[in-house]
């Protein structure tokens, strides 16, 4: 979105320096797996009903399909409706959160505030929910341990995630290649290195080639930032520095099964689990059809991805996925339909050019952190990303575009 908005402001040397073979970063549709059908291995929804995306999307003739809201919830042993109640939950528990920081409690990780008598009223009023489960669906949300994640970081996101979804039809991936149409991208050019000694010119070094610009945005992952993949000469300042150590990087992977049929209920829009995969949902309903094959995926965010992370071949992820399916589903009805394709993504820190999920707010982190991460430095240098988003857009794609069209701004105005 910044190279997008300063071409279109007329800024027709803007450059992007992609590391992979694609681009798109996180947003990662398969086409194959599935006849055809887009399958996203990253990001799938937009969260809320308008923004950024949704103005996109207009603007490009993509058509949104809004994903269903009503969801089960496995746990004991049985499959419950629960209309709106993990969102209702989550709302409250939040709510407590941003209640507890504003009349001066100091953060605390998420799985001391969940011990606490009014976090355990919330949960126990459910009479369905137990903190465990919360606990997994934050790890869901938010990619991090409940013992690291902070209740700062719990009440920074605008959405829950929970409601108004919506899905690109034509796959998430046909949005990106839309909205980079007539953009200058220089495909598989890992950047190694940023020198801005010289008051004049910013060196780029990539394993090919070095490039000289004027101005530069970086648009790194924060893990690959965190993890120092890209060298600085001089060094960050320290202010840019500390924000960097001090903001998380989550983990998450999604799981994607092929059926012969849908055996789940028809008002099954998510499912929500007590049981390692934490939450499901079924693919688009025009992408579910009978005489096709039907799509289940299942997301799984914080230290549990590391059990699916585990074994090598991909037809044990599948099957231990399906065993999970297996116990939350009448004997027999898995094994029936369950087709041997399968896919599944892991963004976790060894994966070189995303080094995580998204970002977090660990507890008692510099509540400044973010702010100081998306300043620019000395003009020239500029900062976006989700994780620099300061307006609740982290860890979401509309946070990670607003964020690029605010860098976009900032270099405009100090061009000279
Ligand atoms: C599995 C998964 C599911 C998600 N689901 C959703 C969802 O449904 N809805 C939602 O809103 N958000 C979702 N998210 C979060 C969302 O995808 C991210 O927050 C967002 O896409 C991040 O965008 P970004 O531009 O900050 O980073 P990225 O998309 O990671 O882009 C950074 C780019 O930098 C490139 N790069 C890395 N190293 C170098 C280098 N050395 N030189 C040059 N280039 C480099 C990368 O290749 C990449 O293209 C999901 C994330 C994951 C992982």
């Amino acid at each position: 979105m910044a190279a997008r908005t300063l071409v279109q402001a007329g800024f027709k040397n803007t450059v992007i320096y992609e590391a992979r073979r694609r681009f798109g970063g996180c947003i990662d549709t398969d086409y194959k797996l599935a006849k055809g059908r887009p399958v996203e291995r990253g990001p799938e929804f937009f969260h809320g009903r308008t923004g950024i995306l949704h103005s996109l999307a207009q603007e490009l003739d993509l058509t949104l399909i809004e994903a269903p809201s009503e969801g089960l919830h496995y746990s004991d042993k049985k499959l419950t409706a629960q209309n709106g109640l993990l969102s209702s939950t989550i709302d409250r528990l939040r709510s407590l959160a941003r209640t507890l920081l504003q009349s001066g409690f100091p953060d605390m990780p998420v799985r001391d505030f969940l011990v606490r008598d009014d976090a355990r009223t919330i949960i126990e009023e459910t009479r369905v929910f137990t903190t465990h489960t919360i606990e997994q669906l934050f790890r869901n949300d938010f990619g991090a341990e409940p013992k690291k994640l902070g209740i700062a970081g719990i009440v920074e996101t605008d959405v829950t995630g929970y409601d108004a979804n919506f899905r690109v039809k034509e796959g998430y991936s046909e949005l990106v290649r839309r909205a980079a149409e007539g953009l200058d991208i220089r495909l598989n050019t890992p950047i190694q290195s940023v020198d801005w000694t010289k008051r004049d010119t910013i060196l780029l070094k990539s394993e090919k080639q070095n490039y000289a610009a004027r101005k530069v945005i970086f648009a790194l992952p924060h893990g690959v930032l965190k993890h120092g993949d890209v060298q600085v000469y001089p060094p960050f300042p320290d202010a840019k520095q500390e924000a960097i150590e001090a903001i998380g990087v989550g983990n998450a992977c999604k799981i994607i099964l092929l059926f012969k049929r849908a055996f789940w209920p028809k008002n099954m829009g998510f499912l929500s689990t007590e049981l390692d995969t934490q939450l499901w949902w079924p693919a688009l309903a025009e992408h579910n059809d009978d005489d096709q094959s039907a799509l289940l995926t299942t997301f799984i965010g914080g230290r549990t991805v590391r059990r699916f992370e585990q074994p090598k071949k991909r037809s044990q992820v599948r099957e231990m996925a399906a065993d999970e399916l297996r116990q939350m589903f009448p004997k027999g009805t898995v094994d029936e339909q369950i087709l041997s394709e399968s896919a599944s993504s892991f963004w976790g820190s060894g994966r070189r050019f995303s080094r995580g999920a998204f970002s977090y707010l660990p507890a008692g982190c510099d509540p400044n952190a973010r702010e100081k991460l998306r300043e620019p430095i000395d003009d020239r240098i500029f900062f976006a990303g989700e994780a620099t988003s300061t307006d609740g857009g982290v860890a979401s794609v509309h946070g990670a575009a607003r964020s690029g069209v605010r860098a976009a701004e900032e270099v405009m105005k100090n061009f000279r």
